[in-house]
């Protein structure tokens, strides 16, 4: 269901629903840069990265519709992410945890049928202790450090790690994988850096399948592509690339309410610490969202909303709960309380807002509050 943003601006849902921000996720847009990812990157296979509750757009909405649409790996940051994740998916999806295997919880990872990404010998040596106590064969995911020096085996372990699965065979290895720290960036000589150690591991290790590419790495070409990749940004919209043209379909639409409209005169001090005070005349709108909601204070005199394409600026400080837009562009009598403007939308993509507060668009979508009615389409 869409909201009813009448021609007029006037909500019929904030009437009925009582909210004033209204968050719309449109899963079939998601299903679709599913397809477009797994087209890119066939014939390898398309993973989701869906940690932080799928980017704050809802776990539990997002996996089921990617599964529809094919896609059997799903990758959390969190071992209580995939608790979760995990009895929402059939039996022949499989659920990675990227952060790995913490102390004292193997058993209960390897019961619940969640894969670690092991990203260090003495997680391989717990997890074989989980598998020799089952008497089972468990799946893992081997992460190897590739030059980001976060997670995974550093090079130094690499030939003990080696001797570690050719003598043990209770673990069944899925994937051999690593992370790009630059594939936003098509000409950082870190992508191609990490792609010849990622092939010196694959010789190392070449029995293995290798997953490699984030969004961003898909776009990089083939060569990153290996048999898995693991996009998350990319479906849900963002821009696996910075500085080009994002060929991934808007998935997150946001529009707030108006809650008070004002005219003012010249000299008024507008918002916190009247951090703007008025030059003239001005007609001044404040919308129902704020900082606690995921607008980031850092747009106060730089970001902006849109009403019917016009871009209505941000007006000294934003609150916790509010944020006060100049609305003098508009007729008067356009915006009256109740009326919705738009935050995320047409007019204004996510990688506009993370600009105009000096972040990345991951951000603006993981912190994208919980105050709003969220509505899938
Ligand atoms: C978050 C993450 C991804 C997804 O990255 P995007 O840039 O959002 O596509 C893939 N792999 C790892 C290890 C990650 O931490």
């Amino acid at each position: 269901m869409h909201i009813g943003i009448h021609e007029d601006g006037q909500s019929d849902a904030i009437r009925t629903g009582g909210a004033t921000g209204y968050l719309t996720i449109d899963l079939a847009a998601l299903a679709r840069n599913y397809e477009k990812l797994a087209k890119e990157v066939a014939p390898a296979r398309a993973a989701a990265v869906v940690k932080a509750d799928a980017y704050g757009l809802g776990a539990d909405r997002v996996a089921p519709r990617l599964y529809a649409q094919g896609c059997r790996h799903f990758f959390v940051a969190q071992f209580v992410e995939a608790l979760r994740l995990r009895p929402l998916l059939a039996a022949d999806a499989a659920v990675f945890v990227l952060n790995g295997l913490q102390p004292e919880n193997e058993l209960a990872c390897a019961r619940s049928g969640i894969v670690p990404v092991i990203n260090s010998l003495g997680q391989w040596r717990q997890w074989c202790a989980a598998a020799k106590t089952l008497g089972r064969t468990l799946p893992a995911v081997l992460q190897f450090d590739t030059g980001m020096s976060r997670l995974g085996v550093p090079p130094e372990d690499r030939a003990m790690l080696s001797e570690y699965v050719e003598a043990d065979g209770r673990i069944e290895v899925l994937f051999i994988m690593s992370h790009l720290a630059s594939a936003d960036d098509v000409d950082s000589d870190q992508n191609d850096d990490q792609r010849a150690e990622m092939e010196r591991i694959s010789v190392e290790f070449p029995e293995f399948d290798v997953c490699f590419a984030n969004s961003g790495g898909i776009f990089l070409g083939r060569v990153y592509h290996g048999a898995l990749a693991r996009p998350g940004i990319a479906l849900y919209g963002g821009a696996p690339t910075a500085g080009r043209d994002n060929p991934m379909e808007p998935v997150v639409r946001l529009d707030v309410a108006v809650v008070q409209t004002r005219t003012v005169s010249a000299g008024t001090r507008v918002g916190y610490a009247a951090s703007h005070v008025t030059t003239g005349e001005m007609r001044l709108a404040t919308i129902a969202a704020g900082y606690a909601d995921g607008l980031p204070r850092s747009l106060g005199g730089r970001g902006a909303v849109y009403c019917d394409g016009i871009r209505l600026p941000i007006i000294g400080r934003v609150s916790m709960d509010s944020i006060i837009i100049d609305i003098s562009a508009l007729p008067a009598g356009r915006l009256i309380c109740g009326s919705l403007v738009e935050v995320l939308g047409p007019h204004q993509t996510l990688e506009d807002v993370a600009r105009d507060a000096g972040t990345i668009s991951y951000e603006i979508l993981t912190g994208l509050g919980r105050r709003y009615e969220r509505q899938y389409c």
